[in-house]
């Protein structure tokens, strides 16, 4: 009789645990949502702050299209799209 006493005790310490398992596993389960959506917020933020406009065209720049112009002396740093860069360099030749 104490045996099986024992072993329900046994299984309900067991099924305790597994709820308490899972209620953790939810939680952390919610947490990486929340992490996923913050992470995606902070994409989008950096990559419309990262946004460089064409000072010819005034159009969107993408990656790997870019040129980046610098003048140091005034400080300033004007973006192209390499095939309007092209185009300028070919107008003061
Ligand atoms: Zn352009």
């Amino acid at each position: 009789m104490n045996r099986i006493i024992q072993n329900y005790n046994n299984s309900k310490h067991h099924k305790e645990q597994i709820e308490i398992t899972l209620s953790k596993l939810n939680s952390l389960r919610s947490q990486i949502i929340e992490l996923r959506i913050k992470c995606e917020k902070l994409k989008f933020e950096t990559e419309k702050r990262n946004r460089k406009i064409c000072e010819k065209c005034k159009k969107e720049i993408r990656k790997n299209e870019k040129v980046t112009f610098k003048n140091t002396s005034k400080k300033i740093t004007n973006h192209f799209h390499k095939r309007c860069f092209e185009i300028l360099v070919a107008c003061l030749n």
